[in-house]
């Protein structure tokens, strides 16, 4: 079960006609290389779109995935083609034993030659600059921060519990510590940090780290969103575009798509010419036939996508003594991902769970 619980979601049986072995590829022909795992649904913040402030329903400890099986789950999907694993939760940072995790994930062999596991992490960065150093040594490739506001007073109010200077003396500390590239999440508010949008690219860009938008999704049963708060990205870029007198073109240097959900874009013109700007537009610019990604939930839930509450319960087919049964669950669930996200603008269509407790 899951730690914050606010409906039962449904869950996909193991199906024991499944056929084992060869990639991870669904119904669609979209092949899974990229896996999110979540650490905790535990945070240190309380964001105002991604968890309540009260009421969070923690089960106990035991739900959780122990270290030694979420490395056994990643090997696991490193054999079946994942090339790429994103440490998140929750905070990520919060859990016991990250740094040794790390080192033990990023020596994972792959199914392409020479080729390691490639380990990343999406942090809220209150505990970055103590742990960018270490996490650096110990085999981390990148790192995202999430950033809604430059504002300090704006930062308290959306995080709730969190300090902007501690934040961005984190992202100080992950850039000396070459942790690079460096991304910034933002969630782009109306009415909240519409009005700032162009410096926090012009802050990123002054300082090489990546800035990306992401729209506002309806996660909890639209229970944390307010429909008139999405800001659509065409809207983001034409901000940004009006706020630094650039103009902004589809990234043609790694494909308009990144490794994961965002498109990226390029300054034209300006004193930033050149520089990359990223936008994750679940809802107005649909990305789902491009999906390469599956979630496990910090008590080993497997997630086929992050709008639905289909899930396979990998935490029993680790503790099972049937040593195909985790093969089977992933791929029985890798069955039921569906066509496309069912998110709509007005706040229904999500999932049940809040971001917190998938992990986003
Ligand atoms: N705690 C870490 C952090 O904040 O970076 C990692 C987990 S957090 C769930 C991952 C990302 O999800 C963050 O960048 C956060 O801004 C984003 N997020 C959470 N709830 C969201 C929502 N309802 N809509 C869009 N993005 C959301
Ligand atoms: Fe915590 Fe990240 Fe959610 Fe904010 S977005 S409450 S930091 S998990």
């Amino acid at each position: 079960m899951p730690l914050v619980q606010l409906r039962r979601p449904s869950t996909a049986s193991p199906d024991s006609e499944v056929a084992l072995g060869g990639a991870l590829m669904d119904r669609q022909s979209r092949t899974v290389r990229y896996l999110r795992v979540s650490l905790t649904d535990r945070c240190n913040y309380r964001c105002t779109y991604c968890m309540p402030e009260e009421g969070l329903v923690y089960g106990p400890r035991t739900d959780v995935l122990s270290l030694e099986e979420v490395v056994r789950v990643c090997e696991a999907f490193a054999r079946w083609g994942v090339t790429r694993v994103r440490l998140t939760g929750g905070e990520p940072t919060l859990r016991r034993g990250l740094v040794s995790l790390v080192e033990r994930l990023a020596a994972l062999p792959t199914v392409e030659p020479a080729r390691r596991l490639e380990v990343v992490m999406t942090t809220n960065g209150e505990r970055l600059a103590e742990l960018a150093e270490p996490l650096a040594r110990a085999g981390l490739r990148s790192l995202t921060v999430s950033l809604d506001s430059l504002d300090p007073e704006r930062f308290g109010r959306i995080t709730r519990r969190g300090t902007l200077e501690r934040v961005l003396g984190g992202v100080e500390a992950a850039s000396r510590a070459g942790l690079w590239p460096l991304k910034i999440n933002t969630v782009a508010i109306s009415g909240f940090n519409d009005d700032e949008l162009a410096s926090l690219v012009r802050w990123a860009w002054e300082r090489d780290v990546v800035p990306r938008f992401i729209e506002l999704m309806p996660m909890a049963s639209g229970e944390l969103y307010v429909p008139g708060e999405l800001l659509p990205a065409a809207e983001i870029r034409a901000r940004v575009e009006e706020g630094l007198q650039t103009a902004l073109v589809p990234d043609e240097g790694e494909g308009v798509r990144g490794a994961g959900p965002a498109s990226y874009w390029r300054a034209v013109g300006g004193a930033f010419d050149g520089r990359r700007l990223g936008t994750i537009a679940a809802l107005t610019e649909n990305f789902c036939s491009s999906c390469n990604r599956l979630r496990i939930s910090a008590t080993g839930q497997l997630h086929a996508c992050l709008a639905r509450d289909d899930t396979g319960d990998l935490r029993s087919a680790l503790r099972s003594q049937d040593p195909d049964r985790l093969e089977r669950v992933v791929r029985a669930a890798l069955g039921t991902k569906r066509d496309a996200h069912g998110f709509n603008i007005d706040g229904t269509g999500g999932p049940t769970k809040a971001m917190v407790s998938i992990g986003g």
